[in-house]
C-alpha cells in the first residue's frame, strides 16, 4: 500500500466542530425541540449584492459568445480586478500596493493553506489563543507544529488573547518565524488598533519573522482609527502578507474569489543564503499548481468596487453588523464578558459565572433553542466563552434574544 502524509496522524480526529454539528442534527430530530435559531452560522445568509449578480450574469454571456470567450486566464488574476483592487483597497487610503503585488484567488482559506509551499518546513508559528482553525491545520500538515499533547502542538508557539487586553495576542517571550494575526478576528470579534499592530510588525523586523495577516472581515470596520489594512503600518511591506476573501465582504462565500499581497519588497533566504523575493517565489508557486480563478467570478469581484457595488456592501455589512450589535448589547447588560460586535460580525460572550463554553452551548440549546459555538473550539484561551454572529436576520437575532433573556436573568 501507499505511505501517505503521516502528519495527518497529528490532525485532531474529532473535532469539537463535529461533535457540535452531530449534537445539533440529534436537536433537530427531537421533535419536542423548540425550533432551532442558529446563532452560530459562520456563513453569509445572502443574496448576492445585485451588482455582482449582474456582472457574472455578463460574464457568462461572454463566455457564451466567440467574440468575448476566455480560456485559460492570467494565473495572478485579470488585470481588471488587480488595477481596481491597488486602486480602491489600496491607493484611495494612501497605500502603496502595485497591481504586481497582488495575486486573486479562489479564497482566503486555500491561500492561507498554500502560502507554506514557499516556507521553510523547520519554522516556528505562532498562532494567536483562540484563533481560525486553519492556521494550526494548515502547519499540521506541513508538519511544522510538532507532536499533539492533549490540545497542544509542541512546536507551536500560543499567543494568549485574554479579556483584560482586548482580547489582543501578547507577544511571545521565544522567537517566533511565522506569525498569524486576524484582525478583525474571528472568533473573538476583537479590532487591533494601528500601536497593537505596530507593536507586531517592530517585532517581526527585530526577530526577521514574517507576518500572515488575515484581513477577510476589513469591510466590517466603521472606526475610521483601526487599521484595515497592515500596509498602514510603517516598516511592514518588509514583513508581511495580508490575505483578503470577498466571502464576507460581498457575500462570496459560494461564488469563490479572494487575493493575497506579498509585497515586492518582501524578501526571503535560501539555505545556501541566496536572498530571494518572496514574491517571486508566489507568482512561481501560483503559476505552477493554479490556473486562476474563474472570470465569472473575478467579473463578480471587480463589479463590487462600482459605485453601486459599494453601496450594496455596505448595506449587506451594515445589516450583520446591527444583529451583532443587539447581541453585544444583550450580553453586556446580562452582565457577561463581551468583545467584538463592533467593527466585526462576531460577538464572543463569556459567563460571569465561569461555565465551560460546552455547558453554555447546551443550557442555551436545551433552553432556548439557539445554537452558539462553543470557544474552546478555537483554542484553549477560548474556554469560558461562545461565539454568536450577526450572520441570521434581524427577526431571528432579536427571537433568539427574547428567549435568551428570562435563562440568563435566572443565571445572573
Ligand atoms: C471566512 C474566513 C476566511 C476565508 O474565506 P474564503 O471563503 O476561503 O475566502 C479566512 N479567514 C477567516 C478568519 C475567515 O473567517
Amino acid at each position: 500500500m501507499i505511505k501517505v502524509n503521516d502528519n495527518f496522524r497529528q490532525l485532531p480526529s474529532i473535532y469539537l466542530f463535529t461533535k457540535i454539528s452531530r449534537r445539533l442534527a440529534e436537536y433537530r430530530e427531537n421533535p419536542d425541540s423548540i425550533p432551532l435559531i442558529r446563532m452560530d452560522i459562520g456563513d453569509i445568509s445572502g443574496p448576492l449584492p445585485e451588482s455582482a449578480s449582474e456582472a457574472m450574469h455578463k460574464a457568462v454571456d461572454d463566455l457564451s459568445g466567440s467574440k468575448d470567450f476566455k480560456g485559460y486566464g492570467p494565473e495572478q488574476g485579470y488585470a481588471f480586478l488587480r488595477d481596481v483592487i491597488a486602486e480602491k483597497d489600496y491607493k484611495e487610503r494612501g497605500i502603496d500596493i502595485k497591481p504586481s503585488e497582488i495575486f486573486v484567488s479562489d479564497g482566503a482559506k486555500c491561500d492561507l493553506g498554500n502560502l507554506g509551499d514557499i516556507l521553510s518546513k523547520d519554522l516556528v508559528i505562532a498562532v494567536m489563543n483562540p484563533a481560525y482553525p486553519a492556521y494550526i491545520d494548515d502547519n499540521v500538515i506541513d508538519g511544522r507544529a510538532g507532536i499533539l499533547e492533549g490540545d497542544i502542538y509542541s512546536e507551536i508557539i500560543y499567543l494568549p488573547c485574554k479579556a483584560d487586553n482586548s482580547f489582543y495576542p501578547e507577544l511571545p517571550e521565544k522567537h517566533a518565524d511565522i506569525i498569524y494575526l486576524c484582525s478583525p478576528n474571528n472568533p473573538t470579534g476583537s479590532t487591533m488598533v494601528k500601536s497593537e499592530l505596530e507593536k507586531w510588525v517592530k517585532y517581526a523586523q527585530k526577530e526577521g519573522s514574517l507576518i500572515i495577516f488575515d484581513s477577510a472581515y476589513e469591510s466590517y470596520i466603521r472606526d475610521e482609527s483601526l487599521p484595515r489594512s497592515i500596509y498602514e503600518i510603517p516598516g511592514s511591506r518588509e514583513v508581511a502578507i495580508e490575505v483578503r476573501s470577498f466571502s464576507k465582504t460581498g457575500g462570496f462565500t459560494g461564488v469563490r474569489c479572494g487575493y493575497t499581497v506579498v509585497p515586492g519588497t518582501l524578501k526571503g533566504v535560501y539555505a545556501n543564503g541566496e536572498e530571494v523575493k518572496l514574491n517571486s517565489l508566489w507568482s512561481r508557486r501560483q503559476t505552477t499548481k493554479f490556473n486562476g480563478a474563474s472570470y465569472v467570478s473575478q467579473r463578480g469581484a471587480e463589479a463590487l468596487y462600482s459605485q453601486k457595488g459599494r453601496e450594496e456592501v455596505k448595506k449587506m455589512t451594515d445589516r450583520y453588523l446591527a444583529n451583532a450589535a443587539m447581541l453585544r448589547e444583550f450580553f453586556h447588560k446580562a452582565g457577561w464578558k463581551v468583545c467584538g460586535g463592533e467593527n466585526s460580525p462576531y460577538v464572543w460572550a463569556g459567563s460571569p459565572r465561569g461555565m465551560k463554553s460546552t455547558e453554555i452551548f447546551e443550557m442555551l440549546l436545551t433552553k432556548c433553542g439557539v445554537s452558539t459555538t462553543p470557544g474552546s473550539g478555537f483554542g484553549s484561551e477560548g474556554e469560558g466563552f461562545i461565539r454568536l454572529t450577526g450572520f441570521n436576520t434581524a427577526e431571528n437575532t432579536m427571537e433568539a434574544i427574547r428567549r435568551m433573556e428570562k435563562i440568563l436573568q435566572s443565571e445572573k
